[in-house]
């Protein structure tokens, strides 16, 4: 989310921004995350952000440039006899009025874009076919590096320490490497947003949750282009990785996620697992961005709480934060998802989260 806000704040013009990054570029959630990117929400904003932030990834090369390994093979919702249609009906109808070309699929239809997928307890399945996945941590590069020629500055090894406020108005930060006086600051520090806020007296609502994804040996058991798949009543989901599979769930073993995924597809019990690792889901409590610019302290930006889907939305948040900071009208009204929703008791749960 740093490296797209750094990167529109220097397509308005600004060439004195820096990143600071205690770690590496990426090196939070984002280098962990599946790079699932789809416009299948169940809330409108999050349908009207997935449809723009599709069209970006698929102008990456152009804007900001780079090689992002876009595949859009689709994303594949699997619904199982036990789950709730209604909202998923719901879902449907708004994102078709939208645009989206996504549409219901019997069993068999899902079975034939997955051979071997069990379907006997499916009631069904959603299924867009522009939606799909890219490489995150390329994501990011090729925004950093499209902002450091314009000017930009990217510090990384560099952790900000403190949010230094006077008189109710932010004034600089302190960073193991010095001070940087400035009158805005954006927090996209991902789970960390919440401390880092909570030192400039701002109360963020952001919790971690420790997600585990494992890749497979190579095989040649299922087709090339596979949808993105998701169990939803399970969380177990996979897709294509090189000549593997990626897949993850709910489960924080192995051990735990093998029978879940084999119930589903059978096939991957007799797969090899090459590696895996994990990374943190900064959930708020409604599932939805946190995203904003606060009054007091004045000149504070945040975004952080994407709870599962923070990496597809970098393109139109990165934009809206460059906008704010710099005091432009808006691309998009994001102001529904702001931190004073939950006291004015505007919460708006995403149902189709994973
Ligand atoms: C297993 C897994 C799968 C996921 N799959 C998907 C998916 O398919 N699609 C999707 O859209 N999203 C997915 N996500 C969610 C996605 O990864 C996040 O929502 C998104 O990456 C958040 O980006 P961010 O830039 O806000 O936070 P981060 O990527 O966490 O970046 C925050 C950065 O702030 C830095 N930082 C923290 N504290 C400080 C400090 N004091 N000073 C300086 N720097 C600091 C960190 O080092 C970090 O680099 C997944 C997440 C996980 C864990």
């Amino acid at each position: 989310m740093g490296a797209s806000a750094l990167y529109y704040l220097t397509r308005l013009g600004c060439t004195d921004a820096v990143l600071v990054e205690r770690g590496t570029l990426a090196s939070g959630s984002t280098s962990k995350a599946a790079g699932g990117i789809r416009a299948q929400f169940s809330d409108e904003l999050n349908v009207r952000i997935g449809l723009e932030c599709i069209r970006r990834f698929e102008n990456f090369g152009d804007e900001p440039g780079g090689q992002i390994d876009l595949k859009q093979w689709g994303y594949l919702f699997l619904l199982s006899v036990e789950c709730d249609r209604a909202p998923f009906d719901a879902s449907l109808e708004l994102q078709r009025s939208l645009g989206v070309p996504s549409r219901w699929l019997t069993p068999d239809e899902a079975k034939e874009l997955i051979p071997g997928l069990a379907v006997d307890d499916l009631a069904g399945a959603t299924f867009s076919p522009s939606d799909g996945y890219a490489t995150p941590e390329a994501c990011v590069h090729g925004y950093a590096s499209a902002a450091v020629l314009a000017g930009a500055e990217i510090a990384q090894g560099c952790a900000v320490e403190r949010i230094v406020v006077e008189r109710g108005r932010c004034v600089a930060v302190e960073t193991a490497l010095g001070r940087i006086a400035t009158e805005r600051i954006i927090v996209a520090a991902g789970v960390w947003t919440r401390e880092l806020a909570a030192g400039a007296g701002v109360r963020v609502p952001v919790s971690a949750e420790r997600r585990y994804v494992w890749l497979t040996e190579p095989t040649s058991g299922f087709p090339e282009e596979l949808p993105l798949t998701i169990d939803f009543e399970t969380g177990f989901y996979f897709h294509r990785e090189g000549r593997g599979l990626l897949f993850g769930g709910r489960e924080t073993t192995i051990d735990g996620l093998a029978p879940v995924a084999a119930a589903r597809l059978p096939l991957l019990a007799e797969l090899g697992v090459r590696t895996g690792w994990s990374g943190l889901y900064e959930n708020s409590p409604d599932h939805n961005a946190l995203v904003g610019c606060l009054d007091d302290p004045e000149g504070l930006l945040y975004a952080t709480g994407f709870s599962g889907h923070g990496f597809q939305q970098g393109p139109v948040v990165g934009e809206h934060l460059a906008e704010l900071a710099l005091g432009r009208a808006t691309t998009f009204d994001l102001a529904p998802f702001g931190l004073e929703r939950f006291e004015r008791g505007a919460a708006r749960p995403e149902h189709n989260v994973v």
